[in-house]
């Protein structure tokens, strides 16, 4: 129950406002009105419903019944939505804030193996639980706060037949993706594209939200940094004042990885640059130094293969359903445009090699490549830089320095100059219409 629900009610009685007290006292009464609607707001009174916060989360049970309880500072209404291969179960609250230790959801118990939270879009927070196999959302209830218990917020999973599972994930996801269509335009509107005449670039850093990315030894995270180089970049580039530049992702929120194609193809990038920090399974100990990726059908090795298979899972992480391969269309302008937008993805990055290999640590064979969804777009210039991996401790410590970034961000820079240096000399030997 809300405690503060007849306060409103006092501070708009109608008696303060009835006539027989005269006109002369309409600003009094005014007065009144006004302060009782900021005390009820006011957190200072502690009336106001504050900000939805989660205080603590578990998992009990085993593999026939299992529990996930929510502690809450208040009451959120969940949507419970379900996704398979892999099985997972989402469910999608109002923006909150977690205030979690950080291993939290690093190991589950009973039905759920693991979980994971963060925001997922503006105004709306994820937890997505992984799933051993098909489960039944038994019951879903929301206890409020007594005593010293806090508000919780509570579902009961019991084990399910896959075929359960299946008719559950698409009548859940139905009503999630109506929600989703809903919000779209309000949501998903892109800056306005540059004023035309300059370079376009977008500056892709990778995950975000509730996918971290990758984890460093010493516990930093893949989606933190790379956020802030791409800043960083941002500015230098738009220092040097010839190009535009737009970043798929402002602050710590998720952003799909089709999301991603659609916003360099939408504003017309003229490049496309995805920055990581991935780990790496295997090889960890070798695997260091920046290497630039461009798309291939093939991988050109195996390690690049891997990284590619990780990379392409960030929205099953965050629970996104995933989109359908558009099927291949033969056309043969659509497959002149994708040979000469490869063809420039390859020039720029062998620029881009040129550039970093007199300023940081490569990998060997630098210039690698596989099949990243991200850089799909048929018709913009795309590479995927990895500054470093996370998975080699001399990469971490090399990446969090000011001094590193510093030089990696002015030979990206450089590199970028050098792509668009004829055009934009063309540019200023055209005298202007
Ligand atoms: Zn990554």
């Amino acid at each position: 129950m809300n405690k503060i629900g007849t306060k409103p009610q006092v501070a708009g009685d109608e008696t303060l406002l009835r006539p027989a007290f005269g006109w002369a006292f309409l600003p009094i009464a005014l007065l009144f009105f006004t302060f009782f609607a900021l005390a009820v707001s006011s957190p200072v009174f502690g009336a106001g419903k504050p900000d939805p916060k989660v205080i603590g989360a578990r998992v009990a049970g085993d593999e026939t019944r299992t529990r996930f309880v929510l502690d809450m500072n208040t009451q959120v209404t969940p949507a419970i939505s379900g996704l398979a291969k892999p099985y997972r179960l989402i469910i999608d609250l109002p923006e909150v804030e977690f205030s979690l230790p950080e291993d939290a959801g690093s190991s589950g118990r009973g039905m759920v193996t693991n979980w994971r939270f963060g925001l997922f879009a503006k105004g709306k927070s994820r937890i997505v639980l992984d799933l051993s196999g098909p489960v039944r959302v038994d019951k879903t209830f929301f206890l409020p706060a007594v005593d010293d218990q806090p508000a919780r917020l509570v579902l009961d999973l019991v084990r399910s037949a896959p075929e359960e599972f299946a008719s559950f994930v698409e009548e859940s996801r139905g009503i999630a993706k109506r929600e989703a269509q809903k919000t779209k335009t309000k949501t998903d509107k892109l800056p306005p594209s540059g004023s035309g005449d300059k370079p376009l670039i977008v500056l892709d850093p990778g995950h975000g939200g509730i996918d971290n990315g990758a984890t460093g030894v010493g516990g930093t995270l893949e989606k933190a940094i790379v956020l802030d180089f791409a800043n960083l970049l941002r500015e230098k580039l738009e220092e040097a004042g010839h190009y535009d530049v737009r970043l798929t992702r402002e602050d710590d929120t998720f952003v799909s990885l089709s999301r991603r194609v659609e916003i360099g193809h939408e504003l017309e990038a003229d490049l496309f640059i995805s920055i990581h920090a991935d780990s790496v399974r295997r090889g960890r100990k070798l695997a260091r130094g920046a290497t630039v990726y461009t798309l291939s059908d093939k991988a050109s090795d195996q390690l690049s293969e891997e990284l590619a298979e990780v990379e392409n899972m960030s929205d099953v992480i965050a629970g996104v359903e995933l989109d359908e391969e558009p099927t291949e269309v033969t056309d043969i302008l659509l497959d002149l445009a994708k040979r000469e937008t490869r063809s420039f993805s390859s020039y720029f990055a062998k620029t881009l090699v040129t550039e970093l290999k007199s300023a940081v640590r490569l990998i060997k064979n630098p210039h690698r490549s596989a099949g990243f969804r991200v850089l799909k777009a048929h018709d913009v210039p795309s590479v995927l830089v990895e500054l470093g991996y996370l998975s080699n401790e001399h990469d971490e410590k090399l990446l969090i320095t000011e001094e590193w970034r510093e030089r990696m961000a002015s030979a990206m820079s450089e590199a970028i100059h050098g792509f668009f240096r004829p055009r934009l000399a063309r540019q200023q030997t055209t005298p202007s219409q």
